[in-house]
């Protein structure tokens, strides 16, 4: 039996994570549950699975999710309970289900204490790539890539070399507004962005497909976990979602990983890695299919990935800036508060104010983060 512990249990990944341990009987026991609200679900979740420890966002939720819990479930909240549940069980994978930078430090802890990271919280990378690679190799512990674009990369790269190759291509979907026009973006609403033409995801990933900043994000994460230069990685539109990612070799050859859009697939491949387990996932029909559509993207009407590139070759505290002002200005958004353009000002406002620091460590992220955060909520 495989131990794993899942931090960010109750959202999307998290949901599906469970869903891959259920259909795979007796090879996994969950060691750790984390999850930030919704505790109706971690209850069930806590029960069912029967961690030895568990962790809400915070000490009110804490309280009013004991009672609900076998009695034997070590309870913690906060970022020192992610940290408990990531790195202080008997798992030898954890999966970093968590949204956005706030996985950090639980994700660092995790790899301290030995464990493989089968990585979906993107934004831990992109925040501090640097740091999260450099302890994943000094510790000697896999990093296993759960974004779709990522596992289908780390699929083609199979027994290949990385010298070897010319370049990588993600492929983007193109998210909720990728047929309207910049002039019609400025009147669109939040429940028009959260209507994702192929994926059923969290929010706020919803969000970051519809303005690109998540095929900025993953660009970012791809340079860390493959090593590659910003020059050899690329995007194309590629409305269908079929072609997950592709890789071409300087000999010519291009390998592509396709399926359906089905995030059970890389999630399990991620737990199953270096083997493959049968799935439930609806088989791929190509005649069905029938056509598959690409276009080149278009950086003028998607500003925000240009910005990705920009930050990720500057590198230092300017990925963590990009991701922090992003973080907050889609909260924002989600809220009411701000228009759906007004997102991509925001963070070209906070970086445009940010004296970069190269080589940062914990604290000067910390500290970057902190820092962006304020200056896109003051905006
Ligand atoms: P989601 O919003 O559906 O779920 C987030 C989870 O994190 C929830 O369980 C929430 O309770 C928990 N959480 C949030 N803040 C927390 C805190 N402070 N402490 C403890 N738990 C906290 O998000 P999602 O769509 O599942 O995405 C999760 C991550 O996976 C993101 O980084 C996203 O970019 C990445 N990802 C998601 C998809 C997808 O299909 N949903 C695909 C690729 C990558
Ligand atoms: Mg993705």
């Amino acid at each position: 039996m495989k131990k794993i512990a899942l931090i960010g249990s109750t959202g999307s990944i998290g949901t599906q994570t469970l869903d891959v341990v259920r259909q795979h009987p007796g090879q996994f026991e969950i060691t750790g549950l984390a999850a930030g609200g919704n505790i109706g679900l971690f209850a069930e979740q806590v029960s069912r699975f029967r961690p030895k420890k568990a962790s809400v966002a915070t000490k009110e939720l804490a309280e009013r999710v004991r009672p609900q819990l076998p009695e034997d479930v070590q309870l913690y909240y906060g970022e020192q309970g992610l940290i408990e549940v990531a790195a202080g069980t008997e798992a030898e994978t954890v999966v970093t289900a968590i949204v956005g930078s706030a996985g950090l430090p639980a994700t660092i802890a995790a790899i301290e204490a030995g464990k493989h990271i089968a990585l979906a919280n993107k934004e831990t990378l992109v925040t501090a790539g640097h740091l999260v690679t450099e302890a994943a190799g000094r510790k000697g512990v896999a990093l296993l890539p759960v974004d779709s674009e990522h596992s289908a990369i780390f699929q083609c790269l199979n027994g290949e070399r990385i010298e070897e190759v010319r370049q990588i291509t993600l492929t983007a979907s193109g998210g909720s507004f990728r047929d309207l026009t910049r002039e019609e973006l400025r009147n669109v609403t939040v429940k028009d962005a959260l209507k994702h033409p192929n994926w059923s995801m969290g929010a706020k990933i919803t969000i970051d497909s519809a303005t690109m900043v998540n095929k900025g994000l993953e660009v970012i994460e791809a340079h860390w976990l493959f090593g590659l230069p910003y020059e050899q990685i690329g995007v194309l539109l590629h409305p269908e979602s079929i072609i997950h990612s592709f890789v071409e070799y300087r000999d010519g050859s291009v390998i592509a990983q396709l399926g359906t859009p089905d995030m059970r697939v890389p999630i399990q491949y991620a737990l199953s890695y270096p083997r493959r387990w049968p799935s439930e996932a609806k088989r791929l029909s190509l005649a069905e299919v029938g056509k598959l559509h690409f276009r080149e993207m278009d950086y003028n009407r998607f500003p925000c990935l240009r910005l990705a590139f920009e930050c990720g070759k500057i590198g230092g505290t300017a990925t963590c800036v990009y991701n922090a002002a992003n973080e907050v200005a889609v909260a924002r958004f989600l809220s009411g508060n701000i228009s759906f353009l007004q997102i991509e000002t925001i963070i070209e406002t906070v970086l445009s104010k940010h004296d970069v620091q190269e080589e940062p460590d914990l604290e000067g992220i910390r500290s970057a983060d902190r820092w962006a955060r304020n200056m896109a909520e003051s905006l």
